[in-house]
């Protein structure tokens, strides 16, 4: 069968993993290595580029001998990665001048403050899609050329390299400065419209364009590398959160998925159209495909699965996460107890970040089982509040919603998030949804696969949770909910 094999690298803010899947699509071996998280000051992270590297090299090589193959039998190379994370390299070197700044960091938030007192928040929301935001990498990179000695010189000579996680990769592997547009579109450089670095910002931002890589296609051959001995293709790029989503096939308009994490990521993908929010949602490239790109809107819960970690590290109601669904299978209903964990304000479509937790409808017979069920309704209910955030934007229902992520093995949570939605949740065979968007994506370009409808075909269904609740039992649920998160903004 040959060169039938494509390894992708999921290169995560944790944690450098890395997959070999079949032509099936199928897991033949996984590999991850944890690395270093640097904490310089409060609210400040950093990891060291060359650890980001060394552990995702090193986690390729593992897997690829795990699967028993050898470098030969691999046909392509996906990529994908923490977004947003910000590293500037010397082009003549190789060498990072700084840190990586993590997507996490929060020192730029008083630049953001500032240019949005100088009034650049609505060319920001326009041109880019995204909110003006220390999350971004656009500040983040002001902040290196403003704070390391030289840099901002070198960089206008065009001397220097500016890349997210991707595009430095991508540089260790074949020496090339480029990016993909899905991880364009998190720089807060990029203009989603114009498909193009936008002059505006850069100006605003003082951001030299000689540092910037050159912007492709997700499913695209970059370049070959050779640092595994024969020559492969990297055949593609993409940002962690829309590589999910292509892994999930949710290939068109109005398809979404939901990633339960620590915090949950949805994504709904808008197709050719970039949608602008009007509740604070962000609108973000999917990815470029088949000579053009789609769009998807983006929107997070701050807290999910942490809620689950509360519960069980500071309020003691349960030893494990995964008891969470035992202890809430106890009881038959919430009976009128509601958890917000606005442990850090409240998201869309709220916008409150003054907001702090509550739990409200307690009474005498209120126990244990019913707090957890609470906490764990909590996360579905967040979810779905965002998804009908998107409903209303895009003005139509969702079919179905694809999920992935950790929380996503609970199947009481899941069978109350189709409750609460009205639609069926469907959870996928393979739970390495990320890494196999990026296979996908590298699989088409190398010609693994001939089209994207071929793989809805190895998509497989695990589970489907079907809604159980009429509409009286929906909207009693959902007004309680809302009735508590008023409590909680009031
Ligand atoms: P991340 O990538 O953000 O670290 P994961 O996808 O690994 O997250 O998911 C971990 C999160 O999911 C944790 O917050 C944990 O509390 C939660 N979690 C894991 N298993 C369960 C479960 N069975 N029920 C509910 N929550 C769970």
């Amino acid at each position: 069968m040959g060169k039938d094999f494509v390894l992708a690298m999921d290169q995560g803010t944790t944690s450098s993993r890395s997959i070999v899947f079949d032509a099936t699509g199928g897991i033949r071996a996984s590999v991850s290595q944890e690395y270093d998280q640097l904490y310089p000051q409060p609210g400040w992270v950093e990891h060291n580029p060359e650890a980001i590297w060394e552990s995702q090299i090193a986690t390729a090589r593992a897997a690829i001998l795990q699967a028993g193959l050898s470098p030969h039998d691999i046909a392509a190379i996906g990529i994908t990665n923490q977004r947003e994370t910000t590293v500037v390299w010397d082009k003549t070197s190789g060498r990072p001048v700084f840190n990586a700044i993590v997507w996490q960091c929060r020192r730029t938030s008083g630049l953001c403050a500032q240019l949005k007192q100088e009034g650049l928040e609505s060319e920001v929301r326009q041109r880019t899609g995204l909110v003006l935001d220390a999350y971004f990498s656009g500040t983040k990179l002001r902040w290196i050329l403003d704070h390391v000695d030289g840099a901002r010189a070198l960089a206008e000579e065009g001397g220097l390299c500016f890349g997210t996680v991707d595009s430095w990769l991508l540089y260790k592997l074949c020496g090339i400065h480029a990016t993909d547009y899905s991880n364009a579109s998190r720089t807060l450089l990029f203009n989603i419209h114009h498909l193009d670095w936008d002059d505006t910002l850069l100006g605003a931002l003082k951001i030299p364009r000689a540092m910037l890589p050159e912007v492709k296609p997700s499913s695209f051959i970059y370049g070959i590398t050779k640092v595994f001995g024969p020559e492969i293709p990297v055949a593609a790029l993409c940002g962690d959160q829309q590589s999910a989503l292509f892994g999930q096939a949710a290939f068109a308009p109005g398809e979404c998925k939901n990633t339960y994490g620590t915090g949950c990521f949805l994504l709904m993908n808008t197709g050719e159209r970039p949608v602008a929010s009007h509740h604070g949602l962000l609108t973000t490239i999917a990815w470029g495909l088949d000579g053009k790109v789609e769009y998807a809107l983006e929107g997070s819960v701050f807290i999910g699965g942490a809620v689950v970690q509360w519960l069980r590290d500071e309020m003691h109601l349960i030893d494990s996460a995964a008891q969470s669904e035992t202890v809430a299978a106890e009881v038959e209903d919430n009976g009128g107890v509601y958890v917000v964990p606005a442990f850090v304000g409240l998201g869309a479509p709220h916008w409150n970040m003054s907001a702090r937790g509550t739990i409200t409808g307690l009474t005498r017979g209120s126990g244990r089982a019913h707090v957890v069920r609470a906490a764990l309704e909590s996360i579905s209910f967040q979810s779905a509040d965002v998804i009908r955030c998107m409903e209303a934007e895009l003005k139509s229902r969702i079919p179905v919603l694809k999920v992935d992520g950790g929380a996503a093995r609970n199947n009481l949570l899941m069978q109350h998030q189709a409750d609460v939605l009205g639609a069926p949740v469907l959870r996928g065979q393979t739970t390495e949804t990320t890494a196999l968007g990026a296979a996908f994506l590298a699989g088409l370009a190398a010609g693994i696969w001939k089209e994207k409808n071929e793989l809805r075909d190895i998509w497989r269904e695990e589970r489907r949770f079907v809604p159980q609740w009429n509409i009286n039992r929906r909207e009693a649920a959902v007004s309680g909910w809302r009735a508590a998160i008023n409590r909680t903004i009031a």
